[in-house]
């Protein structure tokens, strides 16, 4: 075990603050990575805030964290794959027990033995895990993955998640040239959405309540752009839609969405708001609709989707702070403000 530093919560209402936290010694099959940079996803915010503590109570201190870029410092003596020196990614699962159907099947984010990056019990060295807000992290090789070369490292952080987590529900939706995709929230995760829809041929439309985001959208992507709070705009979409990937990280009106969906057109949830959502059953019987959700993405398609970001030149647009402003980007990310996802410079909390 060695001592590692970290940015840390005490309580839920008790801000990001620098700390110690205890790591494990790499064993056989394990890399230390040196973190370089980690992306703010709202994920953080919702965990550090105890915001889901129906679902995944949260466990204190955390170390939020899990859109990490680094470089291997450290292997254990069985690690094939990679060498001391070489750049190392990990995004929102450390571990996964290899052997469920959901494993077998490349989608180890299903596996019931899942250990998540932060907030999960970790059997290694009891308690829980700790995320990326660090300065290093040990993690089993098999849930390494490869950043292209090509790509900026602040800017690929965000993949991890942001990144997985749109381009993985719209490739099984069939999101393609010839259907048209909505895309709601325009932030970290809405922003890579457009840019994937828009890679993958898609008319694509973004539903924002942020009037001043309207020339980015068009910048990343979008082919529309619709203020969400204005209803005339809203209705002209009415029943159009093959597809709408909805990324709200609050509370609202997901009905209004159904609405806009042709004939077994489908809203898959990735936004994961505190409360739940009202659905009427007319939105979805009126043209045989879904709505669904999906998490993250498995182990291989994460990899698929960066190498697609290498062949693409597909980054996120990122502001990198130091660690040090991390309690004001949180204020931040509440606002919306942010364009489009805060990548910390982990060279930060080093020099502190
Ligand atoms: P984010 O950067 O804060 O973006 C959320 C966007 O939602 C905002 O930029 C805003 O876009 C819109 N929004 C915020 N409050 C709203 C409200 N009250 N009504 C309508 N729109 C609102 O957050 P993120 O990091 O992209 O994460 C989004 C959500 O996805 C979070 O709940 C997060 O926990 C969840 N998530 C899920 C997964 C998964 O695997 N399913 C993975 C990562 C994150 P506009 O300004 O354009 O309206
Ligand atoms: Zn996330």
């Amino acid at each position: 075990m060695y001592n590692a530093k970290a940015y840390t919560a005490a309580s839920e209402t008790s801000p990001l603050a620098p700390a110690t936290i205890p790591r494990r010694d790499p064993t056989e099959h394990d890399l230390q990575i040196e973190v370089l940079f980690c992306g703010i996803c709202h994920s953080d915010l919702h965990s550090v805030r105890n915001e889901w503590r129906s679902h995944a109570p949260t466990v204190y201190p955390i170390v939020p964290g899990h859109e990490i870029v680094g470089r291997v410092t450290r292997v254990g003596s069985a690690v094939k794959k990679y060498k001391s020196g070489d750049l190392a990614a990990v995004g929102v699962m450390v571990d996964s027990d290899g052997t469920c159907s959901n494993c077998k099947a490349g989608l180890e984010q299903f596996c019931p033995n899942m250990v998540l990056t932060f907030n999960s019990p970790d059997k290694h060295l009891g308690g829980v895990t700790y995320g990326g807000y660090s300065d290093s992290i040990v993690v089993d090789e098999r849930f390494i993955l490869r950043i292209p070369s090509n790509l900026d490292l602040a800017g690929a952080a965000p993949l991890l998640c942001a990144g997985i987590t749109t381009y993985s529900p719209m490739r099984h939706c069939g999101v393609s040239k010839g259907k048209k995709v909505g895309v709601v929230g325009l932030g970290g995760l809405g922003h890579m959405a457009v840019k994937f829809a828009h890679a993958f041929g898609a008319h694509v439309v973004v539903f924002t309540t942020s009037p001043n985001k309207k020339e980015d959208a068009l910048r990343l992507g979008a082919d529309e752009v619709v203020v969400s709070r204005n209803t005339d705009e809203m209705k002209k979409h009415a029943g159009s839609f093959d597809f709408i990937l909805d990324t709200v990280s609050a509370d609202h009106d997901i009905d209004a969405y159904l609405n806009l969906l042709g004939r077994d057109g489908n809203v898959t949830l990735v936004g994961a708001p505190p409360t739940p959502l009202p659905v009427s059953a007319f939105s979805l019987i009126t043209g045989r609709r879904s709505l669904s959700g999906s998490a993250i993405g498995g182990l291989a398609e994460t990899q698929e989707m960066l190498d697609f970001c290498g062949e693409h030149k597909i980054t996120s647009d990122v502001e990198v702070i130091p660690i040090q402003k991390a309690n004001e980007a949180y204020e931040r990310l509440l606002k919306s403000d942010v364009k489009y996802r805060f990548s910390i410079d982990m060279g930060s909390l080093r020099t502190e």
